[in-house]
């Protein structure tokens, strides 16, 4: 069975100091369960301190929150995919909605980050997911498979390596939720898509991700579909995300 994912995005918060103190006392809690991994997606300037303190943990990975395709040059601001591997990333979380709408970050940029994090042999985490009016017009399954056509030309076994975040824009950061059983619809299309290419449906692992707290984590990670969370707010307080962490399954 593939391991569920826990994945925290800690966005603009937690510099290395900060990364430091969370992970003294996240650790202190944590126990390895073998059926999930946990991810922390810091702040470019903490992911070396994050890497550093969890290497002895094998079922906990770091990666970075955005990367650029270019290897190196005069790319003021930017983060390449080889720099962020060599701070100790494994994985490159990938057109979340704040770079789509905040920073304008197209399909296509998204379609060459991911290949340029799958040439480094690092885990694109891609983030999918329509914004309130597109859901209200009914277009979410649209909107969800034009963003997947930036994987478009990638073979079968490039495309087992990704790993989708489904996350309505409509639910980051505002306590709203999608049902569990909305959720699962589009993960059921996410899957078919990948089937479609030829991915075997066990191997494809979609995430939900949309304010995920302590109270609706069992809800959500009970449904079939839904292979782990990508979570926000609640990453950043470690006794809450230890609580989702180590959720119960039935
Ligand atoms: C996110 O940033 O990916 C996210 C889902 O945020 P939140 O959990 O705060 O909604």
């Amino acid at each position: 069975m593939r391991p569920l994912i826990f994945a925290a995005n800690w966005k603009m918060h937690l510099g290395p100091e900060g990364a430091r103190r969370f992970l003294h006392s996240f650790l202190e809690r944590h126990e390895a369960l073998p059926d999930r991994e946990t991810w922390f997606f810091p702040s470019a300037v903490a992911l070396e301190t994050v890497a550093r303190l969890t290497g002895d943990r094998p079922a906990i990975r770091t990666g970075a929150q955005n990367v650029y395709w270019e290897p190196k040059g005069a790319f003021t601001g930017e983060l390449s995919v080889g720099m962020a591997r060599e701070a100790g990333a494994q994985a490159g979380l990938v057109g979340h909605s704040e770079r789509r709408h905040v920073f304008g970050e197209t399909d296509q940029e998204t379609g060459r980050k991911v290949r340029a994090l799958l040439e480094s042999d690092l885990t694109p985490m891609l983030c999918v997911g329509e914004k309130i009016e597109q859901r209200e017009a009914g277009e979410t399954l649209g909107v969800v498979q034009r963003q997947l056509s930036a994987l478009d030309g990638l073979g079968r076994d490039a495309l087992a390596q990704i790993v989708i975040a489904y996350e309505p824009v409509w639910a980051i950061g505002t306590g709203k939720t999608a049902t569990p059983e909305d959720a699962a619809e589009v993960h059921a299309a996410i899957r078919d898509w990948f089937t479609e290419r030829g991915v075997s449906p066990e191997t494809t692992r979609v995430l939900y991700g949309g304010s995920v707290k302590p109270d609706n984590i069992h809800a959500l990670i009970s449904q079939p579909e839904i292979d782990g969370v990508l979570v926000g707010g609640a990453s950043l307080d470690p006794a809450s995300w230890s609580e989702i962490v180590r959720v119960t399954l039935d």
